[in-house]
């Protein structure tokens, strides 16, 4: 059998250009430290954290400046020693403008004192304790989803965990961070992978990477052998393979249910990344102050991948890379499938910046579009088998109850409708809108109805 016999896959899907030949031969660099961050409390999904820190504050690397809200939240850390500048909202990758806190470097990038160690013995702390040694570094998801590792970590007694899968997947176009990472820091991968393991108990671990991958296949699977309870699993090359429901469906071949969480069949998924930051955490002490991103594009002079602060605007980053080639067309948080563009190049590398995409002037998606043809190119290319066109007409014209009826929320808005769409409709922009509009009509209801409660017992009161 050879390295790329029965590559496992999923149902539906898109063949884009990968367009990573430009920066996947080359090294992670380490990128200087910047004079200045700018970190946004908002980083992960679930409540932002509160900012701990005031203006003229001086602060090192990895102290906390904002700590999380809640269980569903994670704390942020300063990525570099210097002075509190401002702490107010500015742009953040995301497009929104939220709570920032601004440093200004001294110079010397001192850690906190006290906060780095050297912990050999770390597998054998309890689960407890390394999951909050995970919560209290930070670490949230870094394939782009951002969502707090320790809540993963921690699924509910009634459903016991059996496998975790690594995903080294990066299937979005351009992208190479979790590649060379891979192939760099692939004893920190193995390592996190088993820190996983151990937290949730699981017997298994499976790390899924595409085929365009045969150097970090056979790396891993050279640091895995011999070892009964890991394996690697070879995907085939396909967009959105490394989305969760497609990825576990493509190595268990079963299926998360509509509204229903990975957790459900025994299964939890990490990035390749987020595992090694667990894992540095737990044996190193290190918060999560940095992450490995891919600069790339027709747009920029030299495609780079760097290990860069968060925090760093993106405009350090295009410079390192020798600027622009000609006239900047679009910049972009993550890939060009799922990323979003960004308003200015101010905006900071987050937690969630797998890659920064100079998209070239002519390289930009058309602003017109036509009427759907009833084509069906975009229903075959669904991997969650909706049916784009439908959700595209109704998001249009805000039609609520009805994309509720198509499964609106199932969408994992991964762009490949809108790619193949021969009409160039910005569909998944329509569903954007459509899942806003109905979260914005049931908090409208809910409010109403508080509201009725209230007058009701007022009136009770009075009477
Ligand atoms: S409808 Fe959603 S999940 Fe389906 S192809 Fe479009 S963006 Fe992807
Ligand atoms: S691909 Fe575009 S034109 Fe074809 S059915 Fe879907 S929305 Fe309509």
């Amino acid at each position: 059998m050879g390295l790329f016999s029965n590559l496992l896959t999923f149902r539906g899907g898109i063949h884009p250009p990968t367009c990573k030949e430009r920066t996947n031969h080359g090294r992670i660099e380490v990128a200087p430290p910047p004079s200045r961050v700018i970190i946004p409390v908002a980083q992960h999904i679930g409540a932002p954290a509160d900012v701990v820190v005031k203006k003229k504050e001086k602060v090192k690397r990895g102290q906390v400046i904002a700590a999380a809200k809640g269980f569903v939240s994670a704390p942020i850390h300063a990525s570099i020693s210097g002075t509190v500048k401002e702490v107010g909202p500015a742009y953040s990758a995301t497009g929104q403008r939220v709570e920032c806190v601004t440093i200004e470097s001294d110079g010397e990038d001192a850690w906190l004192e006290g906060l780095l160690t050297d912990r050999p013995d770390y597998m054998e702390l309890p689960p407890e304790e390394l999951r909050e040694i995970i919560h209290n570094a930070g670490i949230v998801g870094l394939g782009g989803a951002t969502f707090p590792s320790h809540v993963k970590l921690a699924p509910p007694a009634e459903k016991p965990i059996h496998t975790v899968i690594l995903n080294g997947v990066e299937c979005e176009p351009y992208l190479t961070a979790d590649h060379l990472l891979m192939l760099e820091r692939g004893e920190e991968v193995v390592a996190g992978l088993r820190l996983i393991m151990r937290v949730v108990g699981a017997k298994e671990g499976v790390i899924g990477i595409e085929a365009n991958k045969p150097d970090a296949i056979r790396h891993l699977k050279e640091l895995t052998k011999g070892d009964p309870n890991i394996r690697v699993a070879t995907l085939q090359v396909k967009y959105p393979q490394g989305g969760e429901k497609q990825l576990i469906y493509a190595v268990t071949k079963k299926e998360v249910p509509s509204g229903g969480l990975p957790m459900d069949l025994g299964i939890v998924m990490n990035n390749v990344g987020t595992a090694v930051a667990m894992f540095r955490a737990c044996r190193y002490g290190e918060p999560l102050t940095e992450r490995v991103t891919t600069v790339t594009g027709a747009g920029i002079v030299t495609p780079r991948n760097f290990l860069t602060r968060i925090g760093t605007p993106f405009g350090e980053l295009t410079e390192l890379c020798g600027g622009f080639n000609g006239a900047m067309g679009t910049v972009i948080n993550g890939g060009p499938m799922m990323g979003i563009a960004v308003p200015s190049l101010d905006v900071p590398v987050i937690k969630g910046t797998s890659g920064i995409l100079v998209l070239a002037k002519e390289e930009l998606p058309p602003r017109e579009y036509e009427p759907c043809i009833r084509c069906g190119m975009c229903v075959r290319g669904c991997p969650v088998q909706l049916v784009p066109s439908a959700l595209s007409d109704y998001g249009e014209t805000r039609m609520l109850d009805e994309l509720e009826g198509y499964n609106i929320f199932d969408c994992i808005e991964c762009g490949s409708c809108s790619y193949v769409c021969p009409s160039k409709r910005p569909i998944v922009q329509f569903i954007r809108y459509g899942k806003r509009e109905i979260l914005a009509e049931r908090q409208k209801q809910r409010d109403r109805q508080a509201a009725r409660e209230a007058m009701a017992k007022t009136a009770e009161v009075a009477a």
